[in-house]
């Protein structure tokens, strides 16, 4: 009933103005006070759209032509951006894709977490947005008897299949997906199909280390067994010498996770390294690991600089991964205390701990919101923590265990600035005053943006 309220019909063909771009990236031209959502839709333009989809309160379009172009609109050097459901940025110059990003912290900072005045600084950006990617991690399917790697069409699972290279991936883990595809083919291994749930091989990873050159060769398959395993190898380690590590991951399921529980050395080693400054890392399979190099130091830099530790200070990393911010932080502690709930990067922490001669960081499994209260339970009171969520954001054990705990700084990085915002007002509430935020590039091309944000408690 209340769609006939709305003043466009779907499949209708409209001219609209774009006033205005979400946080997706997605340009909003309105029809008598109805907003309608277009993607790629830049503001400032005039463009023909076709109605796809009407809601009660907003509608959906289809950019069919553009009337009047943005001087901020650019050429997306990607073949299939527009079918792709990787990039949705590639359309926009990067100064204005740096703006949005801002606009989008900021936005959420006051509508969110209700900090109308709290600093956001500009968005930290790269020289160079593109090929930055270290890890690349593309779904395997088939067409005319050939397999082929390509990431998934917009809001589907139908890969595109027409897709040579991804312009945000470096060129090396590009060209070695390219030829797992070839070699693969040729020996006859089967796609896996998700429709029936057969075939093998689900997905090919790669993971690059750009301060090292290692690299690990990742095959998800549905299978215990890879066929022509030895011949695979071969032919892979022959194209690529320098191969430190392929590693064959099964996942039975029938699920949308990309890895399994199990992992198998098939060649070489089962980890990588990788340098970050002054520090090595041994990287695992199932060990959580930034995607953006380049990035990541500027990252880890900013945390740094917000978490300003002394010798005297304790301090925790929640979220630790294989303890990259936890070993920089012991440098200039007196202790520091990692937690995250994956067990091989734990154990990957604590072997990265002797491998650069750091012996007061102390590192335990667990689910953060758990080990944090049991922490306070035995008096752990850190001068400082920092934490780093995944995009859910933290737990609320965990927030009301900072609280309890009282450190004199909260440094809280974040891949999500919505759940960002929700936590802060909890710290807020809790007795912490946000500083300042800073957003960092670390996503370029696409619509995700990462914050650092600088906590101190209020002196009472
Ligand atoms: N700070 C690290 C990792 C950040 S990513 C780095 O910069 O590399 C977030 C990490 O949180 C991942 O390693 C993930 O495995 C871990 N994680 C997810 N849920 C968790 C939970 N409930 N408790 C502890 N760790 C968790």
């Amino acid at each position: 009933m209340a769609k006939q309220n709305a003043p466009v019909k779907k499949n209708e063909t409209i001219t609209l103005t774009f006033e205005d771009l979400t946080h997706e990236g997605n340009g909003v031209g309105k029809i008598a006070g109805y907003p309608i959502f277009v993607p790629n839709g830049l503001p400032g333009e005039e463009a023909d759209v076709k109605v796809i989809k009407v809601n009660k309160r907003f509608g959906y379009g289809k950019l069919l032509n553009i009337k009047k172009a943005s001087p901020e609109r650019v050429t997306p050097p990607c073949d299939v951006y527009y079918k792709c459901g990787g990039c949705q940025l590639q359309h926009m110059s990067y100064d204005m894709q740096l703006e949005m990003k801002r606009n989008q912290v900021k936005n959420v900072m006051q509508k969110v977490a209700h900090l109308e005045s709290v600093p956001v600084h500009p968005v930290l950006g790269m020289e160079d947005p593109w090929r930055y990617r270290n890890k690349i991690q593309i779904p395997v399917g088939e067409k005319d008897g050939e397999l082929i790697t390509g990431f998934y069409q917009q809001r589907s699972h139908r890969i595109i299949d027409d897709m040579d290279t991804c312009v945000i991936q470096n060129e090396l883990g590009d060209r070695m997906v390219e030829a797992v595809r070839r070699i693969a083919t040729d020996l006859g291994i089967e796609a896996y199909d998700e429709n029936t749930h057969r075939g093998v091989l689900r997905h090919i990873i790669v993971r690059t280390a750009f301060g090292t050159n290692d690299t690990m060769i990742i095959l998800v398959t549905r299978t215990e067994k890879l066929p022509h395993q030895t011949e695979l190898i071969k032919q892979l380690t022959e194209t690529y010498p320098a191969s430190k590590s392929i590693i064959q991951n099964v996942n039975k399921e029938k699920t949308n996770v990309i890895m399994g529980k199990k992992s198998r050395t098939i060649y070489g080693e089962d980890y990588i390294y990788d340098a970050i400054g002054d520090l090595k890392f041994k990287i695992s399979p199932r060990s959580f690991y930034q995607v953006n190099p380049t990035q990541t130091k500027v990252l880890y830099n900013k945390a740094l600089e917000y978490a300003s530790v002394g010798p005297n200070d304790v301090v925790i990393d929640a979220y630790c991964g294989i303890g990259t911010i936890s070993l920089f932080l012991a440098q200039k502690a007196q202790k520091v205390y990692g937690v995250e709930i994956v067990p091989e990067a734990i154990d990957d922490a604590k072997i990265n701990a002797k491998l650069n001669g750091i012996t007061n960081a102390e590192f335990v499994v667990g689910e953060a919101e758990k080990v944090m209260p049991w922490w306070t339970a035995q008096g752990l009171r850190p001068d400082v923590i920092v934490v780093d969520p995944p995009r859910k954001g933290c737990d609320e054990a965990l927030l009301q265990a900072m609280i309890d705990m009282a450190p004199k700084r909260i440094v809280y990085v974040s891949c999500n600035p919505s759940t960002l915002a929700r936590d802060l007002r909890i710290l807020e509430d809790g007795g912490f005053k946000t500083q300042e935020v800073q957003p960092v590039d670390m996503f370029s091309q696409t619509n995700h943006v990462e914050c650092v944000s600088l906590l101190q408690r209020e002196t009472i």
